[in-house]
């Protein structure tokens, strides 16, 4: 077993948080053929797994007594499918921004919104990552996972995914499927999507590439970059309230952003709370909220779980005080 597994690994440096967790066990995945055995010996051993990519939505526990499997498995191709659309077929283990630009390199539309968002392809379908009017799902064909309970790898659609808003089959029925590979569907045509309102004035864009440089130019100047100061990018939730709360609320605020869902409900700024309750540039001790984006919390140094779970409550319960609304929190506790 020690030569399968490596011992009391230390993943600090696995996660975008930059929390100090070890893991008892730990299993770099490099080929999708590692997995059932993998669960075969931690079955044999009575020992829990977890998957970790590259822990950019995770708040990981100080230490896990179990085997984290860091999924590092490489490869991508392209296809033509059955109409001509191009589709792209990556293993879960590829950085999500070098696919995004690689495809947009070759002059690729489809993936261009998504650019700058951190972590793996395969953790990509788990939260239906989304930015700047585009998820996942509105690209996603199908993908290749290792079924725990079937004991074998199936293929799975968009439908059977059950993708929506930052949601997915995956987080219902957390640790049984391992992601080993995604395919999407991209096109040569144009076809930018410029509803998100800084991106309107792009009007015609003529390249992929000008989308995206326009993505990561708002991206950088919203969000703190992890690699000097950590955090897991957004941290709550925006909350979607019924239709007469937000009718109410928005007669109390009428300044706040509010965004009227297909069903009548109302979509609020978890940002905007936070910011209004006065929590902006908040510190407590190693940690706080960021003063650049009010719904990032960051690691100032030094911080473990312990510290980001109370500061998160603290966010949650001012907020709630003063609002009345009960914020979510983004990233799975690990
Ligand atoms: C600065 C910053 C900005 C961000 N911006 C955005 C954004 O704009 N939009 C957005 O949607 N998200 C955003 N995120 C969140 C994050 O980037 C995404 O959720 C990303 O998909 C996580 O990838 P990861 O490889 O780091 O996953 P991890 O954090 O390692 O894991 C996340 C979850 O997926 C599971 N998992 C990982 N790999 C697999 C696999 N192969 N099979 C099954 N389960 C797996 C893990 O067990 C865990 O439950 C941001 C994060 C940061 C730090």
């Amino acid at each position: 077993m020690n030569q399968f597994l490596s011992q009391d690994y230390d993943l600090t440096a696995h996660n975008t948080f930059g929390l100090a967790a070890h893991s008892q066990f730990a299993r770099t995945i490099v080929d999708e053929a590692e997995i059932p055995s993998l669960f075969a010996l931690a079955d044999q051993q009575g020992l829990p797994v977890r998957m970790l990519g590259e822990g950019s939505n995770v708040i990981l526990s100080e230490r896990f007594d179990g085997i984290t499997a860091l999924i590092a498995t490489r490869g991508r191709e392209l296809i033509v499918g059955d109409n001509g659309d191009l589709i792209l077929d990556a293993q879960a283990g590829e950085n999500w921004h070098a696919l995004v630009a690689h495809t947009v390199g070759e002059g690729l539309w489809g993936l261009e919104n998504l650019a700058g968002i951190p972590g793996t392809v395969g953790a990509a379908p788990v939260q239906n990552i989304g930015a700047y009017g585009v998820e996942l799902s509105d690209r996603f064909v199908s993908l290749r996972a290792y079924d725990r309970v079937a004991g074998a790898f199936v293929e799975l659609d968009g439908p059977a995914c059950r993708f929506a808003y930052r949601h997915s089959l995956f987080k219902e029925h957390r640790g049984r499927y391992v992601v080993a590979r995604v395919r999407l569907r991209l096109s040569r045509s144009a076809k930018p999507e410029l509803s998100y309102r800084d991106l309107s004035a792009l009007a015609a864009p003529d390249h992929p590439s000008v989308v995206m440089d326009r993505v990561l130019q708002l991206r950088a100047a919203k969000i703190p970059d992890w690699r000097g100061l950590g955090n897991a990018g957004s941290f709550f939730h925006n909350p979607v309230v019924p239709a007469a709360i937000g009718a109410a609320f928005m007669a109390a605020h009428p300044t706040a952003p509010a965004y009227a869902q297909a069903d009548g409900a109302i979509k609020l700024s978890a940002g905007w709370l936070i910011e209004q309750a006065g929590l902006k540039g908040y510190r407590d001790g190693p940690v706080g909220v960021s003063a650049q984006h009010a719904l990032v919390l960051v690691n100032h140094g030094g911080a473990s779980c312990t510290d980001v779970l109370g500061l998160a409550e603290h966010v949650v319960t001012t907020v709630h005080d003063r609002f009345g609304i009960r914020l979510q929190r983004e990233p799975e506790l690990l």
